[in-house]
């Protein structure tokens, strides 16, 4: 009887032909796009609205729209005339996210931490900024580039090549999968730039955090499992405020004052 599972010495051959290949960097893997990614995390989205309580609260509704309009507004192309998508959820859950293709999704908890107008500006600024940084997408294709000789190994023998997968742990970073400290930085600091351009007082990002870290003694804020509080990050956010405090009093000076509420 044929054993199934013992490869023939050519496969054997094959495969290490292309590992070689691919640890050489010869292998061109199809990379995951931003439309990719947004098609799964828009379903991953409409998972969340289904199973999760939507606000019915006009007020908070028009608030958080209101900050989110006046941010997007600020985006360089193709983000600022994205149709994008706001949704807020009932939830004690001190939480937010944006996910690729322009999905936003505000859990009302968020107030707890985020007190103010300006300071929840500065959650939703920081969030948008991992979208128009593609973090999501540069995460996954890097790691499909890593794994890249595996996939080709699968590949061969007809398994899975690891796009599926990948693509859905795609539309988890941010939700439950943490972002980089890098990409942590680099969201702190555009989102400064965004609120400020807005009109959003910049400063209220320090108090923000500095909430975040109040609250998290008490329970730590499923916010912070995604988002990592530091002191280093409040530092670093001090040392970035002198130029986004600059474009803040352009804006308040050519008359961008948004009137945000609840
Ligand atoms: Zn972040």
């Amino acid at each position: 009887m044929e054993r199934e599972d013992q490869m023939p010495l050519g496969l054997i051959r094959l495969l290490a032909i292309l590992l070689a290949a691919a640890m050489a960097g010869g292998c061109s893997l199809p990379l995951v796009s931003e439309a990719e990614l947004a098609s799964q995390s828009a379903a991953e989205f409409e998972k969340l609205r289904n199973t999760t309580p939507i606000s019915t609260d006009g007020s908070v509704r028009r608030y958080v729209n209101c900050i989110s309009k006046a941010i997007i507004a600020e985006l360089d192309e193709p983000y600022a005339s994205k149709d994008w998508q706001i949704e807020i959820f009932e939830s004690e859950q001190i939480n937010a996210f944006a996910m690729p293709g322009g999905k936003i999704g505000v859990f009302t908890g968020i107030q707890r931490a985020a007190e103010t107008t300006d300071q929840l500006a500065a959650v939703i600024g920081h969030e948008i900024a991992h979208v128009t940084e593609q973090h999501s997408v540069k995460r996954v294709n890097r790691e499909l580039t890593t794994r890249g000789s595996v996939a080709a190994v699968a590949a061969v023998l007809g398994g899975p090549a690891g796009t599926t997968d990948l693509l859905a742990m795609g539309a988890q970073i941010g939700l439950s999968l943490p972002y980089g400290r890098s990409q942590e930085s680099e969201a702190d600091i555009d989102g400064l730039i965004f609120m400020a351009d807005a009109g959003f007082d910049p400063r209220a990002s320090i108090q923000l955090w500095k909430n975040m870290e109040r609250e998290s003694e008490a329970a730590p804020p499923e916010f912070l499992s995604t988002h990592p509080s530091s002191s280093t990050r409040i530092g670093d956010l001090i040392a970035a405020l002198p130029p986004a405090l600059e474009r803040y009093n352009l804006a308040r000076a050519a008359g961008k004052n948004p009137q945000c509420s609840r």
